[in-house]
């Protein structure tokens, strides 16, 4: 297995260390010049300054790299994430009701249904002025419900990696315009056992596409990330 720091050497990916998140100057989120119904969702939720993460994070993301992340829970990483995956996905924003003009370009994976469901909230929070539909779908529930919502077209779909299966085996997703992956809480997905899960989806997704990766830590195990991300390109 290679070794973590030879395979960040590629520059196709940027690095962003827990030491230096604490270090980052603050930043207002007024600096960003996000989409104006971004910047509004962000003005309504009361946030003023980008915590570390997000100031290291955002500027990267909006410009459509890859990262690779040390965050844990709480540090404001979901919306170091969503807000510049919302600005770039703003372009192909409408108000059709066609769910052919809603494909999923944006899929988020996380480990459980309680994370995936706590993303899910935020991300609609982020996204309430725009037309950009947002969906969860996690194991030990119905199918149905997920399926209704699915077909219906969206285009940020946040999942488990085995529920998200199912649906892709019954045709309810169809990940071939997903334009962005979001693997969070990598270091829990590997620890679980769904490498090999993640390895499935991600060989549905289209080879040209960006990649975003947070993890709590950068175990010698996540040494497979950087292989996992760059394999498919
Ligand atoms: P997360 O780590 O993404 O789960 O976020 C933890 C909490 O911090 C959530 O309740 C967010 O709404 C809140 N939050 C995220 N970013 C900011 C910010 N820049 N200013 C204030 N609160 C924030």
């Amino acid at each position: 297995m290679t070794d973590l720091n030879t395979e960040l050497n590629t520059p196709a990916i940027t690095e962003i260390p827990n030491e230096l998140n604490a270090q980052t100057p603050t930043m207002a989120f007024a600096q960003l010049q996000l989409a104006a119904p971004l910047a509004r969702a962000v003005a309504e939720m009361g946030y003023e300054s980008m915590t570390p993460i997000q100031a290291q994070a955002i500027p990267v993301v909006i410009t459509g790299k890859d990262v690779m992340g040390a965050a844990q829970t709480g540090t404001g990483k979901t919306a170091a994430f969503s807000l510049p995956l919302l600005h770039r996905l703003m372009k192909h924003e409408n108000s059709s009701t066609s769910p052919a003009r809603h494909p999923v370009r944006a899929l988020v994976l996380l480990p459980t249904r309680e994370l995936a469901d706590q993303v899910a909230q935020q991300v609609k929070l982020y996204a309430k002025y725009t037309n950009l539909r947002s969906a969860v779908v996690f194991g030990g529930m119905d199918m149905k419900p997920q399926t209704l919502e699915l077909k219906k077209g969206v285009e940020i779909l946040v999942a488990t990696p085995g529920r998200l299966l199912d649906h892709i085996e019954a045709k309810n997703a169809v990940l071939n315009q997903v334009e962005y992956v979001v693997l969070d809480e990598a270091d829990r997905m590997l620890d679980i056992g769904f490498l090999p899960d993640l390895q499935r989806i991600l060989s549905y997704l289209p080879k040209q596409r960006t990649t975003l990766l947070f993890s709590a830590t950068f175990s010698p195990k996540s040494s497979v990330w950087p292989a996992a991300i760059c394999k498919t390109r």
